[in-house]
């Protein structure tokens, strides 16, 4: 056993000092958090000048696109409009040139850079499976795991959300461009992901969840099929959806069916659901994905950079839908950034203030709400028992650097909104997975040899002003 004693610890949506965490070394989990005098002194660390809370949880992430990161941000002097669409070309043309070891160093150090930022689990929708030519790898999972190599070697926890992907828009043959991305027939798909479940169970830091692509990307009539899947296996069930007006109109021209309303059909909006975006859904939609029980998850630094539209937080927190945040294509890593734009964008929508608050009394607060969605809102989406510092979850924490100059003038009644509001990821300066210290004074033990290999590969990808550019 082990046990942490911080300044300050963060428990039922406030700090409070005096409290210490116990956690079991071999099992990653959790024994108690209770007054530092209860628990052994002689095992205590001390964590002066530190606050902990639970690290958070990137419920959806695209690893690969952080090589596009700074070569997305122009348009050709002829094209008249950049959008989506054009944006979509050129993660395209990345996602194509990308070797299986390549693979591996972008997302080692996509997960590197999560661990600095006090990521602690990821979900990866993965949808990146064949070789640059299109046809399967011998093993088809060979670049889910080296998705996952690259997870464990730098020691953050992944859920790796194994995409299918098999058609290029409603009633479309993917493209020569998505032909990297073909999971082929649905017997196909589900043969390979249960190789992969079946190879990580017992696997301390590693899960795997379904995920049909879109309504764009997965015929309807497989939809409930692996719904069914991923019930029988108890396995997260996630979906791009309705991130796109065209996805909408689309839907509506072929099913008469908006894309959530598609999905309700089929009957798969129960807790293990996860909607990624949801950026265009109605007030019907709204309140079908709350009765459910399931989430949905916003991105909303991606949501802005690609000008998807915005999420209708506090309808959605109101009809009693959970949220949770992702960030796709790693324009940023910061989940204090993911969490305060669910609420200035409603502020910008409705010109008010302290939309998306929690709890009854005489102060209604919002920065709880945010803190949750960035920690156990993604943990309930991915199915993994973390997010909340409490017996038997899983000992995946935080240190909050409270000597921080951007954090002056805290006190515990004002640190969570300081951390929602006003913080940058580098307030975080250590990180705990599964009990294994793994970012220790903002330092990652393989930073330099991570970033090496990234900048390799970014040193080979064609940018801006090339006529191949992204
Ligand atoms: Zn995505």
């Amino acid at each position: 056993m082990a046990v942490l004693a911080p300044d300050l610890l963060y428990r039922d949506d406030a700090f409070y000092s005096g409290l210490a965490v116990e956690f079991n070394e071999s099992t990653g989990r959790i024994a108690r958090v209770a007054h530092r005098l209860e628990l052994d002194a002689h095992d205590a660390v001390p964590l002066p000048g530190r606050a902990l809370m639970p690290g958070f949880v990137n419920a959806h992430s695209h690893a690969f696109q952080r090589l596009i990161r700074g070569r997305t941000q122009w348009r050709p002097a002829d094209t008249a409009v950049a959008n989506f669409w054009s944006w979509r070309e050129a993660m395209y043309s990345a996602a194509l040139n990308l070797s299986p070891e390549d693979v591996y160093d972008v997302s080692r150090w996509c997960f590197i850079e999560m661990l600095r930022a006090g990521i602690t689990t990821v979900g990866e929708f993965h949808y990146l499976h064949n070789a640059p030519d299109g046809r399967p790898y011998t093993d088809r999972a060979e670049l889910a795991r080296r998705v996952i190599g690259a997870a464990q070697d730098a020691g953050i926890r992944i859920c790796l959300l194994n995409t299918c992907y098999a058609a290029g828009g409603i009633g479309q043959p993917l493209s020569h461009e998505q032909r990297r991305f073909d999971t082929g027939d649905v017997d196909t798909y589900v043969t390979m992901t249960e190789g992969l479940a079946a190879d990580v169970v017992g696997q301390a830091r590693v899960s795997v969840g379904i995920a049909p692509h879109s309504v764009r990307a997965v015929p309807r009539e497989w939809i409930g099929m692996l719904h069914a899947f991923a019930a029988t296996r108890d396995l997260p069930f996630h979906m791009h959806v309705s991130e796109q007006l065209a996805e909408v109109d689309a839907c509506v021209g072929r099913f008469g069916l908006r894309p959530v309303e598609l999905l309700d059909d089929e009957g798969v909006l129960d807790e293990r659901f996860t909607g990624v975006h949801a950026t265009h859904i109605n007030d019907r939609e709204v309140v079908m994905l709350a009765i459910g029980g399931g989430t949905v998850c916003a991105c909303p630094t991606t949501e802005r950079d690609l000008g998807d539209g915005f999420l209708r937080g506090a309808d959605l927190l109101r009809a009693g839908a959970g949220i949770a945040l992702g960030t796709d294509s790693q324009t940023m890593l910061d989940m204090f950034e993911e969490a305060r734009l669910v609420e200035y964008n409603e502020r910008l929508r409705r010109m008010q203030r302290v939309l998306l608050t929690r709890g009854a009394g005489d102060v209604l607060e919002v920065a709880p709400t945010l803190l949750r969605m960035a920690t156990s809102a993604g943990a309930r989406s991915l199915r993994v028992p973390a997010g909340a510092l409490e017996e038997g979850a899983l000992a995946d924490f935080i240190g909050i650097d409270l000597d921080h100059p951007a954090l002056a003038g805290w006190t515990a009644a004002t640190l969570p909104a300081m951390l929602a509001f006003s913080a940058a990821p580098d307030v975080v300066s250590d990180v705990w997975v599964g009990g294994r210290n793994v970012v220790a004074n903002g330092l990652h033990g393989r930073q330099e040899e991570g970033m090496r290999a990234f900048n390799a590969v970014a040193g080979r990808a064609s940018g801006p002003g090339t006529h191949s550019a992204f």
